[in-house]
């Protein structure tokens, strides 16, 4: 490099991407450094999966609608975008959960975490499970670590799908009843071949330090209890935190893009959107920048650093030349779509007493979760409209995605009708199809995930892969990759 400022281009304007591009710019100018960043989106706007639908009142989220509180790069995200003001909760009264069991909405065992039950007693007097169902799940606290496995005592595991390991745990019946509709969701995916390690680290951790889920979920509950004071001392910092497991913005998630954008801007970034990139070419002379970056329409954008922040398939069509992308090629994408209803409250004939519901893979309908959205989250339609949303396709049936919309209505409708005897007729249905949209994390994703980015900083030094695909899904996650390659670029730690 010569005495120019360094010149830094981020691949994709989705939260990672944004983040990335905040995070070099207010780095660089805390430490004096002239840094130019340009970031190159190749669709017509901001966000990604970030989307926000603003009409006649409500606010509708097309894609994630929350985040949850506890991660906290998002709220330090906020802090410093001067949002945290425009943070809200969920409504305390929309507490209950259903589950579907053939085709009847079953309230959620009380004292379940994350699908752990930590309550026996009230535990057993749910109709979700069968007895003998709720004796085996309950019998895991004490089976030893390796119980349902070849190993050894004390033999350290490789990672296994999410679903033997429950299965091994808890019992099928609990995993198909309540793990499989409560955790699969978040992927969209088929617990039987995600990765353990990559998607819900955390049992494993339990178990290990813990000796089993229900002890380990017992002791991260009195941590959390015990922690309520370096809550309340948080909360001093931010009194205006609301008290909420789940997070969003009054005026919907696409508010901390818009935040993004134009902090990026007034800082001297620069955005293009549109801006396709098909190839990424590492120039041979030490003179000029390391890399040129082609796009669909025939520009080209120079850097010395690149973080690329694409979805794992568009990573690895732009890498392959250089590197080995095998990890990324191994992460399949689910398709989903999501329904919004919007009804007005009055002749609507239902109370909507709770945040929602979830529907196992085995009672094969249409819906595989749907939120009560206005019940959960107060703000977001007039106090005399209702609002609910349901999502379509999970992986390995994702069929019901490409229904046509009047179709697509109809089974909506249909199931929220047997469901929840609900016959009201909406105002309006917005349908947003997310295509590839959900990366499903394989057996042995960490390290694949690790071994592909140490050839990738020998092959192409300068350029760093993060975003969903990789580490996380959920947004402060991805908030926190983008500011770790932030970080990586500017600091080279
Ligand atoms: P993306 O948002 O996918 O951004 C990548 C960007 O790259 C896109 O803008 C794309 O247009 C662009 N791009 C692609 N190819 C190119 C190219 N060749 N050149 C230039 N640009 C390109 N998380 C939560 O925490 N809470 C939730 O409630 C939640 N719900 C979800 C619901 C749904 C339906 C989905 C799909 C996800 C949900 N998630 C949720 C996950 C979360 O939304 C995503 O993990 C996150 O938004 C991904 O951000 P990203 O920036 O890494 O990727």
């Amino acid at each position: 490099m010569t005495n120019r400022s360094r010149r830094v281009a981020v691949l994709g304007g989705g939260i990672t991407g944004l983040s990335a591009a905040f995070y070099l710019l207010k780095l660089a100018g805390e430490r004096g450094e002239a840094v130019e960043v340009t970031v190159l989106e190749g669709s017509d706007r901001l966000g990604g999966r970030v989307n926000t639908l603003r009409r006649d009142g409500f606010v509708i989220e097309r894609g994630p609608d929350s985040f949850l509180g506890r991660k906290l790069p998002m709220i330090r995200l906020a802090e410093e975008l001067g949002l945290i003001g425009e943070l809200t909760g969920t409504n305390p009264q929309a507490k209950k959960t259903y589950i579907s069991r053939d085709g009847r909405l079953v309230p959620m065992p009380q004292g379940l975490v994350m699908g752990v039950p930590t309550d026996g007693d009230k535990f057993m007097q749910t109709e979700l499970v069968s007895e003998e169902g709720k004796r085996r799940a309950l019998q895991e606290a004490e089976l030893s670590e390796a119980a349902g496995t070849e190993l050894q005592e004390g033999t350290k595991s490789a990672d296994e799908p999410v679903g033997t390991f429950l299965e091994r745990r808890m019992g099928k019946e609990m995993v198909e009843r309540v793990f499989e509709p409560l955790l699969a969701g978040i992927h969209a995916g088929d617990l039987y071949k995600l990765g353990l390690e990559a998607t819900f680290p955390q049992f494993k951790r339990m178990v290990e330090e813990h000796g089993s889920l229900i002890a380990g979920t017992r002791a991260a509950q009195l941590a959390a209890a015990a922690a309520k004071e370096g809550g309340a001392a948080r909360s001093q910092e931010t009194p205006e935190l609301p008290a909420s497991v789940f997070l969003t913005f009054k005026n919907g998630l696409s508010t901390v893009i818009e935040a993004m954008e134009q902090q990026i801007r007034a800082a001297g970034g620069e955005i293009r959107l549109g801006a396709k990139v098909r190839e990424l070419e590492a120039s041979a002379s030490s003179e000029g920048a390391a890399y040129r970056l082609h796009m669909l329409d025939g520009t080209v954008c120079e850097a010395d650093q690149v973080v690329v922040t694409l979805p794992a398939y568009a990573a690895a069509e732009l890498l392959e030349a250089h590197t080995d992308v095998n990890a990324l090629s191994a992460i399949r994408y689910v398709s989903v779509a999501n329904v919004v209803f919007g009804y007005d409250a009055a002749g609507f004939g239902h109370d909507l007493d709770g945040s929602g519901f979830l529907v196992p893979r085995g009672e094969n309908r249409l819906i595989t979760a749907s939120t009560w959205t206005s019940a959960k989250w107060r703000h977001t339609a007039p106090e005399n409209k209702r609002l609910i949303r349901c999502y379509v396709g999970r992986a390995g049936d994702e069929r019901g995605v490409e229904l046509d919309d009047e179709a697509m209505i109809a089974g909506v409708r249909g199931d929220l009708r047997d469901l929840m005897g609900l016959e009201a007729t909406p105002e309006f249905a917005e349908i947003t199809r997310l295509r590839h949209s959900m990366p499903q994390y394989p057996v042995g994703h960490v390290g694949a995930i690790a071994d592909f980015r140490a050839k990738l900083a020998r092959k192409l030094p300068g350029v760093y892969a993060t975003g969903a695909a990789f580490a996380a899904v959920g947004l402060p996650d991805c908030v926190a990759q983008g500011k770790r390659a932030a970080e990586e670029a500017l600091l080279g730690s």
